[in-house]
């Protein structure tokens, strides 16, 4: 059975706002109670500067949730992107307090962020003649299985690899007459590396709202190309329902595909691109001396896609 022909019967929830949250850790008592007896999965974390969440649940806990959200004054008219799915995608249901959002390494001043593009507004600014520089501000196995058609995408695991990009940018084009755009999964980067743009002198930066999750739900899929790398148990998702071209390549023999597995060597847990064919011959793993290392968990064909968690430490979603 193809996934499509599940039918939905769950939402999968992403939504983040910068906002002054005064007790943090009473918002998160809250959730927990919320989501007590309720078949809700999550990822939400909050601080003393806003909340960034992704859940699942059924359609009807989901309703509610937002319903309770919204009701709430400090998340009064948070966007929810909305995804329907016939399950719950994360391993557990995870709430907790964090000093900061977005992990970083230096601080960041959020007035400074880049001006919000609708998806709308961003199709046009692609579609234009001379298009702004277009910068995809996610990690390098994002970007290899979608992307903005066009896009670069600058090393971002830290800021400084950032700002070392910038700086060689800036010998490349005038910043003050350079406008950019920048997108990333769902939206919360591109407020922080929007920011440290126009500190870098870049004086007109597009952000796009909601990122392309929001893209993909309102405009559909055109001038994207592949999937989108999601942080949950799904790895990776159409944008929209129309088609686009696989721009994904299997790891060993280098044929068109965009199926995501963690290497089954838990020692080494290696995300890695892999065709139908090169998975069962190397049994799951990313590479010969894997295959026959000692901790290799059992390959299952029928589920190989779940990511494997207890290694697998994930950057931002
Ligand atoms: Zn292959
Ligand atoms: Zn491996």
């Amino acid at each position: 059975m193809s996934l499509q022909s599940i039918p939905s019967t769950h939402y999968v929830l992403a939504f983040y706002r910068f906002t002054d949250i005064p007790n943090p850790h009473q918002e998160v008592a809250a959730h927990k109670a919320f989501f007590k007896n309720r078949q809700i999965t999550s990822r939400i974390y909050i601080s003393e500067n806003g909340i960034n969440g992704q859940m699942s649940g059924t359609k009807e806990d989901a309703e509610e949730y937002m319903k309770w959200m919204h009701a709430n004054p400090l998340y009064k008219d948070i966007p929810f992107k909305i995804h329907p799915y016939h399950e719950n995608v994360f391993p557990r249901q995870t709430v907790k307090y964090r000093k900061q959002l977005v992990a970083l390494d230096e601080e960041v001043d959020l007035s400074l962020a880049g001006e919000h593009a609708s998806p709308e507004l961003w199709k046009t600014l692609l579609e234009s003649e001379d298009r702004p520089l277009l910068i995809d501000v996610r990690n390098d196995y994002e970007w290899q299985v979608g992307r903005f058609e066009g896009a670069e995408c600058p090393p971002c695991e830290t800021f400084r690899e950032f700002r070392s990009y910038t700086d060689e940018l800036k010998t490349r084009v005038d910043p003050k007459k350079t406008p950019v755009m920048m997108y990333c999964t769902g939206g919360i980067r591109c407020e922080l590396y929007s920011a440290l743009m126009k500190k870098e002198g870049f004086e007109q930066v597009y952000q796009l709202d909601g990122g392309v999750i929001n893209y993909g739900l309102q405009q559909g899929s055109e001038h994207w190309l592949g999937r989108l790398f999601v942080f949950d148990d799904r790895m990776t998702v159409p944008i929209a329902d129309e088609p686009t071209p696989v721009i994904g390549t299997c790891h060993f023999c280098e044929k068109a595909n965009d199926s995501y597995y963690n290497c089954a060597n838990m020692d080494c847990n290696t995300l890695f691109l892999c065709c139908p064919d090169c998975i069962v011959k190397y049994q799951g793993c990313c590479c010969e001396t894997c295959k026959t290392s000692p901790k290799v968990r059992p390959y299952h064909l029928q589920n190989p896609h779940k990511p494997f968690r207890r290694a697998h430490h994930y950057n931002v979603a």
